[in-house]
This record gives C-alpha cells, sequence and structure tokens, in this order.
C-alpha cells in the first residue's frame, strides 16, 4: 500500500510530531482535534526532556506506595474508590506489572528509546522549528533528608543496571541551595543530574502546529471523531457532527482516549487516564532550570516569567471535573521546600490526562486494519518521548519498521 495522504486524530505532541515526521517523508497530512492544539496533556505538562528519569511507570515502590496512600484525595497517587470494571481491569494489570522483573523487561526498552529521543528533537529543530529545547543545567532534585535521597539513588542504580545512564553529582544542602536560591532551609539534601533537557510545552507545541502548517499540512479543530471506517483503498473517519473525510491512512493519537476508537481494531490494551495537575506562580526570583521533588512527585519549570508547577497522578475518567483538593495538595507538599512564592495567586491552574498503559510501555504501530494505526499510552513521559514515536511511525508507514517498534506493538 503506497501512503499519501494520511490523517491523524488528535493535534498533541504525539499526533503533531508524527504529522510532522510524515511531511518529512513526502506525505500529505491533515491532523483533526476535536478542540485545537494541545488539548490535553500536552498543554500543562512539566515539559522535561529527562532520559534520567524517563522510566517506566509500573514499579514495585509504586505499588507500595500506592497500595498505602491511593485512597487518600491528598496522596500523590489517587484512584477514587470505584466499581468502575475497566478501571479495576487496568488496576490490576498495572499491579501485576509492578515485579522488578516486569519493571527490567520494561527498562530495557526504555533504555533504547531514552538513546535516541533527544536526537528525534535536534531532526525536528533542524527542520526550522522556531522553538527550541533548553539544556537544563543544572537540573536539580531536592529532598529534606539523605534517607529520602536513597530513593532516586537506588532507583539510579537500577536504570544503570539495565544499561541506562545517569551522571549525576550529590550535593549537600548548602550547595543545592546556593544553586538555587530558592529552595528553603528544610532542602538538605540534593542531586544535580546533567544531560537533561526541556521545553516550554504551550510554545513548543504551537510551534510544531505552526510548522506542519507552513509544510502544507493541515490542522483541523473543532473535529471530534466518532467513527473510523476502513474501506477498500481508503479509510473514512466521521465526526459527531456527520462530515466525513477519507484519506490513505489515519493515524489515532488520541491520548488518554486512545481506546474509544482503536478497540474496534484490535487494541486491547487499556489505556487509563492517569490525570496530573498544574498551576503557575511568580516567584520573587525565577528560577532557570527545572527543580524536582522526588520525594512529593512534585516537578516545578520556569515557562516564560513564570513558574509551573505540576504533580499529582489521579486513576480518573479523562473527563471527570476539575478538583481543587489535588492543587491544594502540590501546594501543601511544596510550600515548606519553596521560599519567596506568593501561594495565594496561582495562575494557570490546570487538570490533564496522562495516557498511562499497564505495562507502562507505549502503543505505537499497525492495527488490525493495514490502514491504521495507533500512537499513543506514553504515560508521564510522551513529551520527552513524542518526536521518536512520530519518526518511528513514519518511517514504519513509508517503509521498513525500526525493530524498537516491536516492543510498542498496539496488538499485544
Ligand atoms: C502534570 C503532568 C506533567 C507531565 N510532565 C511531563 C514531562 O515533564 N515530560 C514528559 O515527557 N511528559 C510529561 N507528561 C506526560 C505528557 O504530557 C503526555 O504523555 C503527552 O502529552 C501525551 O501526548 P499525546 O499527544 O499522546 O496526548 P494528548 O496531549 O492528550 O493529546 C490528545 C489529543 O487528542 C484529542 N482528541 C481526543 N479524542 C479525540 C477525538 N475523538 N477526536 C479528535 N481529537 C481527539 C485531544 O483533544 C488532544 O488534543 C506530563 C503529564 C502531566 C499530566
Amino acid at each position: 500500500m503506497t501512503v499519501r495522504r494520511v490523517i491523524v486524530v488528535g493535534a498533541g505532541v504525539v499526533g503533531l510530531s508524527t504529522a510532522w515526521f510524515l511531511q518529512e517523508r513526502g506525505v500529505e497530512v491533515a491532523v483533526l482535534d476535536r478542540t485545537g492544539v494541545a488539548a490535553d496533556a500536552s498543554w500543562g505538562n512539566a515539559g522535561w526532556l529527562a532520559p534520567a528519569l524517563t522510566l517506566p511507570l509500573p514499579e514495585p515502590s509504586v505499588l507500595r506506595y500506592g497500595l498505602r496512600s491511593a485512597l487518600t484525595p491528598s496522596s500523590p497517587v489517587y484512584v477514587p474508590p470505584t466499581a468502575d470494571l475497566r478501571l479495576l481491569r487496568f488496576l490490576t494489570g498495572f499491579a501485576r506489572n509492578c515485579t522488578p522483573g516486569r519493571w527490567r523487561a520494561a527498562m530495557a526498552v526504555f533504555v533504547q528509546a531514552n538513546r535516541v529521543a533527544l536526537d528525534a528533537y535536534d531532526e525536528l529543530i533542524g527542520g526550522g522549528l522556531t522553538e527550541q529545547t533548553r539544556t537544563a543545567d543544572p537540573f536539580l532534585a531536592a529532598f529534606a533528608s539523605e534517607r529520602d535521597r536513597q530513593n532516586l539513588l537506588d532507583e539510579f542504580e537500577q536504570v544503570r543496571a539495565a544499561g541506562g545512564e545517569v551522571d549525576c553529582e550529590l550535593l549537600d544542602g548548602d550547595t543545592i541551595r546556593s544553586l538555587e536560591p530558592l529552595l528553603g532551609d528544610t532542602v538538605r539534601a540534593g542531586v544535580r543530574i546533567r544531560g537533561q533537557r526541556f521545553i516550554d510545552p504551550p510554545r513548543f507545541l504551537t510551534a510544531l502546529a505552526d510548522s506542519v502548517r507552513g509544510r502544507g499540512g493541515e490542522i483541523v479543530e473543532g473535529f471530534g471523531t466518532r467513527a473510523v471506517r476502513s474501506r477498500v483503498g481508503a479509510v473514512e473517519v466521521a465526526a459527531a457532527s456527520g462530515e466525513t473525510r477519507a484519506a490513505d491512512a489515519v493515524v489515532l493519537a488520541t491520548g488518554a482516549r486512545l481506546g474509544d476508537l482503536a478497540g474496534p481494531f484490535g487494541v486491547r490494551t487499556i489505556v487509563q487516564a492517569g490525570r496530573g495537575y498544574s498551576f503557575s506562580v511568580r516567584p520573587a526570583e525565577l528560577p532557570k532550570n527545572p527543580i524536582y521533588f522526588p520525594a512529593q512527585r512534585v516537578a516545578c519549570t520556569p515557562l516564560h516569567d513564570r513558574l509551573r508547577i505540576a504533580g499529582m497522578m489521579e486513576f480518573r475518567s479523562p473527563d471527570a471535573p476539575f478538583d481543587p483538593r489535588r492543587v491544594q495538595a502540590i501546594v501543601d507538599a511544596t510550600r515548606p521546600l519553596l521560599g519567596g512564592i506568593d501561594w495565594s495567586a496561582l495562575k494557570e491552574e490546570w487538570v490533564g490526562s496522562r495516557p498511562c498503559t499497564p505495562d507502562g510501555l507505549p502503543l505505537v504501530g499497525a492495527t488490525r486494519s493495514p490502514r491504521v494505526f495507533v500512537a499513543g499510552g506514553h504515560g508521564m513521559w510522551g513529551v520527552a518521548l513524542g518526536p521518536l514515536t512520530g519518526r518511528l511511525l513514519a518511517q514504519a508507514m513509508t517503509g521498513t519498521p525500526d525493530p524498537l517498534l516491536r516492543c510498542f506493538d498496539p496488538l499485544r
């Protein structure tokens, strides 16, 4: 089958990257989004391109931690008491993957992806994107105690054992505070991680969309795809309004809603929304680089003139209402560690859905229909891995698939 025209459903980082790399291979693209560019997870995230931290979500400590605290609304991992069978199936599958052996197997895949993920960003930027990635130096992880820090160091040891790279240096409280004066006296230990980058997600996604348009692609906002039909010689997508569009192939990149459209094409892996919250503050002095509080599971990223603070993992419907208690929980966890912030003046309060799979691996590739492809399920790390995903999928749709894609088989 020759692929000349492709419809991409979903204008998040994964869909737009796929469209861009398809254009690199001479394919004409139309990107359809029910809302617009970066309407869900790709907007309010922390923007970290951090290979040292890009790890599979299901791991033994998450399970221990989750069981202890999942039902407490102020905990960073929250699962509402539920009788929702789909969510229970996801949680059972997730728990089954939280063994050291499964984590190591998934980590071996992430190691391969992490080695080339930033390279895919460089290709985008080399192709004329107006927005850049920024080197995070120093990228600081801050802790209230050396004991808290040990958990991250243990994790890094496991990453290295799986063949991953982590270049880091231990810092005492005085040194980390001298590197980042916003850190409060309660910070007693730190780690400086090298070789990480970050982006300003809204600006980067806008630049990516502009680039797709500038190269002749169409981006259609307000097109909520209701159904996808694979026909002889073409594939057709239909909107709720009744409008239809046809192409040689379609890529479903609808984030946490991937299952709705991909299910009929044999994709049985559940993609569950792991909802995260963020907001921004204006500190007395804006840090130049991200700050990570691993024990609190809070990420801080400087974006233009404000500091974005992000956290929480709430396994709920992507349509559940914004819950202000989660924002308050992030504030309560972060306040003792960061000084110089007026916590009563929060802006850009936001919730978005990480597309999580039970085994922590993305779903990228062909489905049962030769004309329907999926790209999603990156959980915590869709920004870091989005451009690589687009590059791999575009290559598979127009030539010979990279062997790495076998690990992301959507029909597994
Ligand atoms: C708080 C938080 C912090 C994060 N921090 C990071 C980070 O630092 N680094 C990192 O790598 N990742 C991070 N992530 C994860 C990252 O944001 C996601 O993995 C990534 O954005 C997923 O991209 P996506 O394109 O698959 O999905 P999305 O960005 O969710 O895009 C899906 C798009 O599909 C559209 N859509 C859905 N259904 C339909 C339909 N039926 N028809 C048409 N359009 C449809 C939606 O409107 C949306 O625009 C974070 C996430 C959160 C919540």
